[in-house]
Order: structure tokens, then sequence, then C-alpha cells
């Protein structure tokens, strides 16, 4: 029971923690604002805990962020946010499950996990309701690297390879046709053309396809 109670401590905590990350963003630290919004009766016994193990500074009504504080809550966000687009962007997921099943996953994401989806979403600068994302270490050792990793089959270079990652249709029964032809997720296809048609070369064999097909598979490039 122990290991229970403390799990649904550290999360009542990480809630906290985050908000005052969003709340410090419109310029707020009032205590009795984490309070009302966590909405939680453990709420500011859990603030003054938060206090005590050095996370956070207690004065009057205001609660700041230490510097030990910081890095959890900034490291939160991140994870919370970046999961955000993911659902949204890439699953298509609507915004309020997106929101929900962000707030479940932050908690397990290891930050190697959160570099690669960063990594592989293009290290987005906001998560979809505008806020910005903080960065991570990926994000500043690919600055200059404009393409994200996964990118349409359409922006490869002609001539480049890409395995490709996933495919989203707009039409389910055009999955089918493109397995037929050996276009499915880990295959490696090289583009050979894109004007006036697409043409790519997958096993030794050429295939034209059109372009809105194009713009439906997503590939990571090969280097
Ligand atoms: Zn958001
Ligand atoms: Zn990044």
């Amino acid at each position: 029971m122990g290991g229970v109670i403390r799990e649904m401590d550290n999360k009542l905590k990480d809630e906290i923690l985050e908000l005052l990350w969003a709340m410090r963003e419109k310029g707020s630290k009032s205590f009795t604002e984490v309070v009302n919004r966590v909405n939680d009766n453990e709420a500011s016994d859990t603030l003054r805990k938060m206090e005590k193990s050095g996370l956070v500074t207690i004065s009057n009504d205001d609660v700041e962020l230490t510097e030990k504080g910081e890095v959890r809550s900034r490291d939160l966000t991140r994870r919370h946010r970046l999961a955000e687009r993911l659902f949204h962007d890439v699953l298509e997921v609507g915004m309020e499950e997106s929101e929900e099943t962000a707030c479940e996953i932050e908690h397990f994401l290891s930050p190697s996990v959160t570099d690669s989806v960063c990594s592989f979403l293009g290290h987005p600068p906001t998560c979809p309701h505008g806020n910005p994302i903080p960065r991570g270490e990926c994000c500043s050792k690919y600055r200059n690297e404009v393409k994200p990793l996964v990118v349409q089959l359409k922006e490869l270079d002609v001539g480049s390879k890409g395995r490709i990652v996933f495919i989203k249709p707009s039409e389910n029964s055009r999955l089918e046709r493109l397995a037929s032809m050996g276009i499915v997720p880990g295959s490696v296809i090289k583009l050979k053309q894109k004007r006036p048609s697409f043409v790519l070369e997958i096993d030794e064999t050429a295939l034209a396809v059109d372009s809105l097909i194009a713009e439906e598979i997503y590939v990571k490039e090969q280097k």
C-alpha cells in the first residue's frame, strides 16, 4: 500500500510542478491559484511537502520553483507538450484526448525516448495549444538541421533513399493497394523522379505513384 500512496503523492506533485511552470509563463505564482486549479484536497499539504523537499519556496501567497524544482518542472512540461504533439499531429487524436493521454504518458517517458520523440517530430517549438516546448539536448545538437527526422516522401531529394516509417492514407483501401506493391512500413524506397509524376524504386522495381500518395508516405532518410 505504501508504494501506491507514494505514487499518488508523486503524481500530484508532478501535476503541481507542471502547473507552476505554466502559471509562470503567464506571470503568476499564486499559492491560492495552484490550490484552486489543482482541485485536490491534498494540494496545499503537498505544496508544503514540496517546500520541505526543496522543490519550491513559499512566502505569503507566492510559490516559486527552486533550481531543483525548475529542472523537474521543465522536464515534465517538455515531455507533456511533446506527447501532445505526437498524439495530435501524428496519430491525429483530438486535442482533448491528446491532452489527457499526454498527462499519463509524461510520467513514463525516459529522457532518451523523449529526445527520440522530439527528433522524430523535428524538434517542434510549441505544443498544439501554442505553448513553448522547453528545448532538450537533442534540439541544440540538431539546431542547424532544418529537416525533421521523418519527412513526407515528396520532400526527399531525387536519388535519395528512405525507409518507410508510417503511412497515413486518406482512404484505408489505399493501404492494401500500397502493401501489394511492397510499400509498407520498414521497406526502403528510392525516389527516382518527382516530375511529371513520382517514380519510386522498391526492390529494384520502378513504380509510378500519384503525388497525393507521395504526401501520405512518411520516410526517414537513409544516408
Ligand atoms: Zn498543450
Ligand atoms: Zn529536440
